[in-house]
Order: structure tokens, then sequence, then C-alpha cells
């Protein structure tokens, strides 16, 4: 069975080299743990940060060491009682074919509910980001104006739909004429913003966000985060969500230094993490199934087939290859 190890510690944007694909024997579960055969691996922006030796809020990987990912599949044997071969799991796991873990630290997707891809992204980490992240962080209020950055990415889609669903005005931005469609045509939108096709980003929200903003959910930092700061209302909140913009950086960036905006808006700038939320999946899980079944939350996904395709689907974040949520198809 095959693992991607991590072969080096990239320095700027990140390249093939800094990954290997190794052969090792399939691994035998023990007491309590079962063995999965993965179907799909995610990949997500924060892997940029675990490639890091840096402390941070998920541990760097180990050089020659296989990485970590979040997985669904299949359990073809189990030691733990309450799983049984056949099974669909989730559960952070490696980038690999197979891998063995704890039954407890699984959880049980069901097929019958939803394709089960959709517990890596809309049903899983990134759908109860967005729904901490606006609701909680962003609190969106009939009538307000919220901008989204990476809106047409597996996190900002969701958070467009869900502040359309709370009422109100809703402005992405994005990287491409094809996302910019997909966000206004098919989820919604009020307007969208292709940033790489706008040389006054500062004009372009003028013009979009006539009354100002009132929540801005950011996921990409940057020159994006640089355009909504003067333009953010009284009380406004800015969720602080992802930097992506930043990531291959190697300098520490300037960030927006007319913090007196905070001072003349009484605004609120607050960074969220996923993590903090554990005990709440269930609530957000609930109501996002709740959201696609009525018809108010659509998602889509970008899947790159082959196991040993998941560096291009990573690399290709960085580069906006992805609408929706990026997977890989690793199995049947
Ligand atoms: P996405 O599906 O949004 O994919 C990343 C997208 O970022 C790309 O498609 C690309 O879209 C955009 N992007 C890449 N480089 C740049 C750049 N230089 N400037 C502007 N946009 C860029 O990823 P996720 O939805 O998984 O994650 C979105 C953000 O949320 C990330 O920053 C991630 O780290 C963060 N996150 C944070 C969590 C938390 O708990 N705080 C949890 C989950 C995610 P485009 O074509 O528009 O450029």
């Amino acid at each position: 069975t095959r693992q991607w190890h991590l072969a080096s510690r990239p320095v700027g944007e990140p390249t093939r080299d800094a990954f290997e694909l190794v052969t090792v024997e399939r691994p035998e579960p023990e007491d309590g743990e079962v063995l999965i055969e993965t179907h799909y691996q995610s990949v997500d922006p924060y892997m940029r940060g675990r490639m890091r030796d840096a402390e941070s809020y998920a541990e760097p990987w180990d050089v020659g060491e296989p990485m970590k990912a979040s997985v669904v599949g299949e359990v073809l044997e189990s030691n733990y009682d309450g799983l049984e071969a056949g099974d669909i799991v989730t559960g952070d796991l490696l980038w690999a074919e197979h891998a063995v873990a704890h039954g407890d630290e699984l959880r049980r997707v069901n097929p019958a509910l939803a394709p089960v891809s959709t517990a890596l992204g809309v049903l899983g980490m990134p759908g109860v980001t967005a729904y901490f992240g606006l609701l909680d962080v962003g609190e969106p209020k009939p009538g307000d104006t919220v901008v989204v950055s990476a809106a047409a990415g597996a996190v900002g889609s969701v958070v467009g739909q869900l502040a359309q669903i709370a009422g109100a005005r809703v402005v992405g931005t994005a990287g491409s004429d094809e996302k910019v469609d997909w966000l206004t045509d098919d989820l919604g939108f009020d307007a969208a913003i292709n940033y790489r096709e706008t040389d006054d980003l500062g004009a372009a929200l003028e013009e979009t966000c006539p009354d100002g903003i009132d929540v801005y959910f950011d996921n990409v930092g940057g020159p994006i985060t640089d355009a909504v700061w003067p333009r953010l209302n009284l009380r406004a909140r800015v969720a602080v969500c992802g930097q992506i913009a930043l990531y291959n950086e190697t300098d520490v960036p300037t960030g927006p230094r007319k913090l007196a905006t905070l001072i003349e808006k009484r605004a609120r700038v607050e960074g969220l993490l996923v993590g903090d939320y554990e005990g709440r999946w269930g609530e957000a899980l609930e109501r996002l199934a709740g959201f696609i079944d009525s018809g108010e939350l659509e998602y889509r996904e970008e899947v790159v087939e082959g196991f040993e395709n998941a560096p291009d689907a990573f690399l290709g974040l960085f580069e906006g290859e992805n609408i929706g949520k990026q997977l890989v198809k690793v199995s049947d």
C-alpha cells in the first residue's frame, strides 16, 4: 500500500519535490483499531502550515514521515466493537491508501444521507467552519452586507449561502470569471468580483457594496483584505478564518496599519478555529444537511482522480484550480 511522505520542508511556494510516494506494508489493526481503505482524501490550505517547522494550532509534520489528512473510507477489518467491515467512516488519518485508527477516533458516515465525499466538505470540516465562523463570529443580521473572500471555495461558498439564509446581501471575491458566474448565477450572490481581473479592488467594493460592509469573512488576507478594511461599517465584524494569500510568504507580511478604523467604526476583528467547536459538530451538520435538503444550500466538489495525484490537488489550491471542495479520489 502507498503513502505520501513529506520529503522536505518547502520554502515559499511548495513544489512536487516536497512530496515522496512511498510503498509500505499494509498496517494491521490492533485491539480497538480498524483498518480503513481510503475512498476520498481531503487536501486543505492549512496543510501548508504543517509543512513548516513552526509552532501553530496544527502540529508540524516530520520530514520522512507520512502526512496527515482527513479521509473518508471503508472499514476492511475491525477489532472495535461498534464498527464492522463495510462501514463507511471519516477521521483524521494519513495521506495513505490504507490506515489504521482507533474506533473512538472515527465518525461513522451514513451513505444513505448524502454522497460520502461530503463528509470532507459541506458536511465536514469546511462546512462546520463556515457555519460557526459566520454565525458565531460574523453574526450577520437581515439587511447586512456580507463580503466573503475565496467565495467559490469549500468554506467560502457555504459562508455566502448561509449569509443569504440569514437575510444578508452577499458579495464574494474569487479568482476567475467561471467562479464569479457560479456565485452569482447559481448560488444567488448579489455580486461577485474577479479579483485577478480587477485593477482597483477598492472601487469594485465601493460599487458592489454601496451601503458599506457589515461582515467580512476573511479566507485570504493580503490585498483583498486591505481593500475591504476602509469600507467597514459602524460595528462591523471581521471573522478571520484564513490567510491563504500569505501562506507561502517567507517574510512576516505587513498587515492593515490603519487600526484607527476600528476605533472610528467600533469594529471587531476576531480569529476563529474550527477545532474550538469540536463538541458542537452535530448541531452544525444537522442544520447544513437540512439546508441541502431544502435546496437552500448547494455545493460543488472538484475531484482529482488517483492517489498518485494528491500533491497536484494540494498545490492546485494555491492556484485556485478548485471550485468548491478539493478532493482526491483514491478508490471506489
Ligand atoms: P478553498 O476551497 O477556498 O481553496 C483555496 C482557494 O483560495 C483557492 O481556490 C483560491 O481561489 C484561493 N486563493 C489561493 N491563493 C490565493 C491568493 N493568493 N489570494 C486570494 N485567494 C487565493 O479552501 P478552504 O475553503 O478549505 O479554505 C479557505 C480558507 O479558510 C483557507 O485560508 C483556510 O486556511 C481557511 N480555513 C480555516 C479554518 C479555521 O478553522 N480557521 C478551517 C478551514 C479552512 P481563487 O480562485 O478565488 O483565488
